[in-house]
């Protein structure tokens, strides 16, 4: 019996990974499934369009995964019976000065050099693709390729399809792993405030409070919580203002089917504080209305608060442990754990048939950071 800790995106696509290749999985969560990162996300699969010069060496990675979305899309969706909410409409990446123009000319060239099919347009031409963009746009970059998902449905296809697999799907929510138990550097089991649960075998996928753990290693998975605030408004069914994302320095704008409006995200390293400040909001409402007046008028519905797994390289963690046997972690995927979860839990699922990580994610193993 494999025992996943955190119910999140990670570890509810690994269990489903691991079941389809005859394990037994037990998943433990803190809380009820799918509540924290995965649920705050906003879903998009666009992750490779805003790499920052320290994070190139994920492209190779990011790539993987973004070719492995519309498969996993469609098999979610045929293995659940639910609509994950795929939209295909693509992403424009838009400059509103000249330094925002330099600072996107930048990825836009990077990105052509990696043979990426991304085009350069004007104002204009933006405006043409979305009539509602305001004046202020002054250039930009359109993906056709970069989509986006809703990831609250996901979370529940994925339930929907282990509750299916009940029989190899053991769930236990609203239990916190305190420790993990080891013996001569074997896991053996976790510790939670009520009971010992046996077992040899531990996938690490607690995102943000991953290092709260006892016995975990934290050298070799150094993980802390960022901050990100979003606010959610609700365009009209009729008119929608919005249909590609809308991307800006410190500013996104996610359309959902469901006429929801996703302005998102800050970025703030206020340990696992996780409160919605006026300033933030106010922020992110301002960004956004410079590039998309329109937002003036709409509702806001919901505004919300999450905590990306982040590491010092903002690469992932994945692999098993150079010092505790049993102990695989699958965790830190930062700002792109909806772009990676096909990729991460395919990689553990070859672990567990092949015995090995894939040479992709060499660069993204445990204990990287001790010197
Ligand atoms: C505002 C925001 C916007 C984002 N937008 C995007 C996006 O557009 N695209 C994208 O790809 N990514 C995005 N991300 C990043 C993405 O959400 C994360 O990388 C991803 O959700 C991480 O998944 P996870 O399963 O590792 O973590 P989580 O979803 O946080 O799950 C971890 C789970 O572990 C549980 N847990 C923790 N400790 C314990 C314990 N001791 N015992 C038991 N259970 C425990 C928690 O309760 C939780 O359910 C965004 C994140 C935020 C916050």
């Amino acid at each position: 019996m494999v025992l996943i800790i955190g119910g999140g995106i990670i570890g509810l696509s690994i269990a489903w990974r691991l079941i389809g290749i005859g394990k037994k999985v037990i998943i433990v969560d803190k809380k009820s499934f799918g509540k924290e990162a995965s649920w705050a996300a906003a879903g998009m699969l666009s992750g490779r369009l805003d790499l920052k010069p320290s994070e190139k060496q994920l492209l190779p990675i990011f790539e993987k995964s973004h070719f492995a979305w519309p498969k996993f899309a469609k098999e979610l969706e045929d293995r659940s019976g639910k609509s994950i909410g795929y939209r295909k409409e693509g992403t424009l990446m838009v400059a509103c000065d000249i330094n925002e123009e330099k600072k996107l000319k930048n990825n836009y060239n990077f990105l052509k050099n990696n043979k990426l099919n991304v085009s350069w347009l004007s104002g204009n031409l933006i405006r043409e693709k979305e009539p509602y963009v305001s004046n202020n746009v002054l250039s930009g970059f359109f993906s056709p390729d970069d989509h986006h998902v809703n990831n609250r449905y996901i979370l529940d296809a994925l339930l929907t399809i282990l509750k299916k697999n009940k029989n190899n799907c053991i769930f236990k929510e609203n239990t916190e792993v305190e420790k993990i138990i080891t013996n001569e550097n074997q896991v053996i089991g976790i510790k939670t405030k009520k009971e010992t649960i046996k077992t040899k075998e531990i996938i690490i996928c607690s995102g943000a409070w991953t290092n709260k753990i006892k016995n975990i290693e934290v050298n070799e998975a150094p993980i802390r919580p960022v901050k990100g605030q979003m606010v959610c408004l609700k365009m009209s069914k009729e008119s929608s203002i919005l249909k590609h994302i809308l991307w800006r320095e410190n500013v996104y704008l996610v359309p959902r089917d469901n006429s929801d409006l996703i302005i998102g995200a800050t970025e703030e390293e206020m340990g696992f504080d996780k409160s919605l400040t006026a300033g933030g909001i106010y922020n992110l409402l301002k960004k956004a209305r410079e590039i998309l007046p329109g937002i003036e008028d709409l509702p806001i519905v919901e505004s919300w608060s999450g905590l990306r797994p982040t590491t010092r390289d903002e690469a992932p963690i994945i692999g098993p442990s150079k010092k505790i046997k049993g102990l695989i972690y699958a965790t830190g995927h930062h700002r792109n754990g909806i772009l990676l979860a096909p990729l991460t839990s395919n990689v553990i699922k070859n672990y567990y048939l092949n015995g090995k990580i894939e040479s992709d994610f060499s660069n993204f193993r445990p204990g990287r950071f001790i010197i």
